[in-house]
Parts: C-alpha cells; structure tokens; sequence
C-alpha cells in the first residue's frame, strides 16, 4: 500500500534540506527520482548522494521553479529519460523575515513568486502531462502552519501569505483534476531544523521548542512517512487534504 516501487518522482527543492531527505524516503519507497533545484553544486552531490544511498535512478536538473518554459523544458526531458513521472513533491521554498513596513514590492514578489507561482508552475506542468497522456498521478505541495497561523518572533507576511495560497491551491488543483484520477494534497510542516532555519538567531529557534508542545523542532526524516502516505495508494481516496506535522504547534 504504501510502496512506491515501478513509479518515478519529481522534488523541486530536492539538493537540501527537507526535499532531499524526503527523496531519500521516496527512493527507499521504491521509486526513481528526478530532482529539480537551482543549486547546481549541492544539486549534484545530492543526486550522487542518494544513488548511493536508495540504489535507484536519480535525474538531476538545475531548473528555477519560477521559470515556465525550463520548468517544461526539464519536465519533458526527464519524462524522455525516465518514462512516465507518477509523483511529485512540489517544494521548493524560501523565506523572507522582515516587517511588512519594511519590505520593498521586489522582496515581496520575490517571495510570492518562487512559494506560490513557482508551485503552481510546476504543478500546472506536471498536471497538464499527465493529462495530455492520460495518466493519473499524486502531487503533494509543501505548506507551512505559517499558512494558517501568524507566526512570531520573526515577522513574514510574504511567506504566510504565500503559504496560504499554497493550501488554497492545492484544493483548487485537487477539484479541477480529480475527474483525471490526479490527487493533490498539501503537506504542512511546523518549525524544521533545516538550512531554512538554522540561519535565525538562536534565542528565536529556542522560542521556537519552548512554544511547541512537544518542545523540541522536528527532523526532515519526520516528514517523509507523511509525504509518502500522500502520493502513495494509501491514500487512496484522499484529494484537497492538508496534513499538518508540526509538534503540536497549531492545536
Ligand atoms: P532549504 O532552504 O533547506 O531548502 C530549500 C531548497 O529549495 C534549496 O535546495 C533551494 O536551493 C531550493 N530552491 C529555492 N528556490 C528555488 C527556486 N526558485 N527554484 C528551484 N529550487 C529552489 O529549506 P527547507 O527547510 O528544506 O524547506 C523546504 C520547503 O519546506 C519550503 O517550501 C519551505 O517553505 C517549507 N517549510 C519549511 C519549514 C522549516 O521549518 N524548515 C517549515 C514549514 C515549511
């Protein structure tokens, strides 16, 4: 049920953090991989890292997730490559912290730009091919619980913004595409220790533990088991659906 073997799945974000840990996951699943990331150094030692480590084949594109015609330059080449890609763990993300006094109209479209409409590039691209060969498939986008609540210390409207609309998105997708046999379901992290958030200040990341009830940050590997549920047949009969893994952090 929760195998993944005979498909093939596309991370964006897949160089670090939590998309690598989670291909990582997919690969040990059963699954080929392509990775998408604009990180070209780190990109290929990733793709070298998890051949090692899953045995699988591992595609790696150096693709900006904002870029429509690269986004379906590289998804038709690996669909050349590998054959037909089933899965997608659409997560390329960045974080902008500054008040909302503060950000210029560039920061803020910047970050809009790469969360929201870099989401929905890569899943309008994915989705169309699968469409255009009639073929059925699972994309899970990556959310925050910034989508939902208004985090603090830092201040991000951008990303809480953006991350809402990655919530809303995914509804809309699941609704167009279930008559496809496309699901698309949305996975929230709470407080990660990634790159992403390892670079703030210290007594912000122990704020982080102290606010969350199970008072610790979580791990990339502790999102995996979610993402696979979502884009594997366990799920079944789940479209639209957000899953929050956050520690306790929204209750
Ligand atoms: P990370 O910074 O460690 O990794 C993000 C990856 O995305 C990097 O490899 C980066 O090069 C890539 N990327 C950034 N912009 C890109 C673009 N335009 N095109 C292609 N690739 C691009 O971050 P992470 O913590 O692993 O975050 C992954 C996702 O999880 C993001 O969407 C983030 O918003 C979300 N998230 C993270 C946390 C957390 O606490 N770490 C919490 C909630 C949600």
């Amino acid at each position: 049920m929760f195998s993944l073997h005979g498909k093939t799945a596309l991370i964006t974000g897949g160089a670090r953090g939590i998309g690598k840990t989670v291909a990582e996951a997919l690969g040990h699943a059963g699954a080929d991989l392509v990775l998408f990331d604009l990180e070209k150094d780190s990109l290929e030692a990733a793709a070298g890292e998890l051949r090692e480590s899953t045995g699988r084949r591992v595609l790696a594109s150096v693709v900006n997730v904002t870029d429509h015609d690269a986004v379906r330059a590289a998804i038709d080449a690996a669909w050349e490559q590998l054959g037909p890609i089933q899965l997608l763990f659409n997560n390329a993300g960045i974080v902008m912290q500054k008040p909302a006094v503060e950000a210029s109209p560039e920061e803020w479209r910047h970050v809009i730009d790469v969360n929201l409409n870099g989401a929905f590039i890569v899943a309008q691209l994915f989705g169309k091919k699968l469409i255009d060969n009639e073929a059925s498939g699972s994309i899970v986008n990556t959310g925050s619980m910034s989508g939902t609540i208004v985090n603090y210390p830092q201040l991000q409207a951008s990303y809480n913004v953006s991350k809402a609309g990655v919530v809303h998105l995914t509804k809309s997708l699941a609704f167009e595409w279930a008559e496809h046999d496309i699901r698309v379901n949305c996975m929230s992290p709470g407080y990660i220790f990634t790159d992403l958030t390892s670079s703030v200040r210290k007594d912000w990341r122990n704020q982080w533990a102290e606010l969350t009830p199970m008072k610790r940050l979580g791990r990339p590997e502790e999102l995996a088991s979610t993402v696979i549920y979502l884009l594997a047949d366990s799920s079944s009969f789940t479209t639209g659906a957000e899953l929050t893994v956050d520690g306790g952090f929204t209750i």
